[in-house]
C-alpha cells in the first residue's frame, strides 16, 4: 500500500476510526521515524552496580568521558543503586503504592546525576532535569555533553510490575528510552560485569559469557537473573530506532573508549 498524504491521513483519523483498530493505525504509520540526535551516544553509568563503588570506580570513569569529549557526544543518565533500595524497603514497609516507590527512587537517581554532574563541572557540562531536555541539543553541540537523571519521570504514573511493588521501568529502562525517542548512535550500558552471562556470575562462578544476544534468544534461554531491567527487551522489540544496546564493564579502563568508537566489547544485544 503507498503513502499516505497528509489529507488522506487526516481524513482517516477523523473519519471516526477507532484507536484501537490496529490495521488503520499501522496504516497510518507510513513514513521513517526521524533521528533526532543521531551523534549522540546515550550513556548508563550504574548506581549499585558502578557508582556506589564511590572513587576507585569513578573516577577513572569521570577521566575517560573526558577524554573522549573531543571526539564523540555523550548523553550520561545515572542509575540509583543501594540507596533507592533502601527507600524502597522502608516503603514498601510503610505500604507505599509503585507510584510513590517510583518518586522515591527519581530522587536517588538525581542525587547520583548531581555528584556525576559536579565532577564533570570544571570541564563545562551542564545537567539537566526531564523540564529542560529541549536545550539538550544545545548543550551536546556546545559541550558534546550534558548529565541527566536516568530514571524516567513517570512518577504517580508508573504501572505496577506483574510480580511484587517494585517500579518496572526504572533507570535502565529510562536511559534506553532516551536512546530510542532521539534516535541516539548508541546505547551504552556502564556497570561493573563484561556484560551479560548465563547467571549472575557474583552468585554462580560456573556462570559463562555471552558476547553477542538477541531478545529473543534471551527470553528462550529463560535467564532467571539479567544484567539488565526486562523492560528493556520488551521496548526493544518494538523500538524505531534502537534495536541494540552493549552492557560493557566499565572498571576496565579502555572498555567505554572502544564502545564509543563502535567496537564490540562487553555483551551486545539485539532485538
Ligand atoms: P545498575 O547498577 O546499573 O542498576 P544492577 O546492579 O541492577 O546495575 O545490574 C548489574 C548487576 O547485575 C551486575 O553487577 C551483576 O552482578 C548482576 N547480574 C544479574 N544477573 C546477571 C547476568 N545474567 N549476567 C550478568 N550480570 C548479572
Ligand atoms: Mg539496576
Amino acid at each position: 500500500m503507498g503513502d499516505l498524504t497528509v489529507d488522506q491521513m487526516l481524513a482517516s483519523m477523523l473519519g471516526g476510526t477507532s484507536q484501537t483498530d490496529e490495521h488503520e493505525m499501522a496504516r497510518l504509520d507510513t513514513q521513517p521515524v526521524v533521528s533526532i540526535l543521531p551523534d549522540a551516544n546515550m550513556l548508563k553509568i550504574g548506581g549499585q552496580s558502578f557508582i556506589d563503588r564511590g572513587r576507585v570506580a569513578v573516577f577513572p570513569l569521570i577521566e575517560e568521558i573526558v577524554a573522549n569529549l573531543p571526539r564523540h557526544k555523550m548523553i550520561i543518565g545515572t542509575g540509583a543503586g543501594t540507596r533507592a533500595r533502601q527507600a524502597y524497603s522502608v516503603g514498601l514497609d510503610l505500604g507505599m503504592p509503585t507510584g510513590v516507590l517510583s518518586v522515591l527512587g527519581f530522587f536517588v537517581a538525581i542525587q547520583n546525576a548531581k555528584m556525576i554532574h559536579y565532577l564533570l563541572a570544571k570541564h563545562g557540562i551542564p545537567s539537566i532535569e526531564p523540564a529542560q531536555f529541549a536545550q539538550m541539543p544545545l548543550y551536546l553541540a556546545e559541550r558534546q555533553a550534558c548529565v541527566c537523571v536516568g530514571m524516567p519521570p513517570y512518577s504517580y504514573w508508573q504501572p505496577n510490575p506483574e510480580v511484587g511493588r517494585i517500579p518496572p521501568n526504572r533507570t535502565d529502562t529510562g536511559c534506553y528510552l532516551i536512546s530510542e525517542v532521539l534516535g541516539a548512535k548508541s546505547m551504552i550500558y556502564i556497570k561493573d560485569e563484561e556484560g551479560l552471562y548465563t547467571a549472575d556470575p557474583k552468585k554462580d562462578p560456573q556462570a559463562r559469557f555471552i558476547p553477542k544476544i538477541t531478545v529473543e534468544e534471551m527470553e528462550a534461554m529463560d535467564l532467571g537473573d539479567l544484567v539488565l531491567e526486562r523492560n528493556v527487551l520488551q521496548l526493544m522489540k518494538t523500538a524505531r530506532n534502537r534495536r541494540s544496546v552493549q552492557v560493557i564493564n566499565g572498571l576496565v579502563p579502555g572498555n567505554l573508549t572502544r564502545a564509543l568508537n563502535g567496537e564490540h566489547v562487553g555483551t551486545i544485544i539485539t532485538a
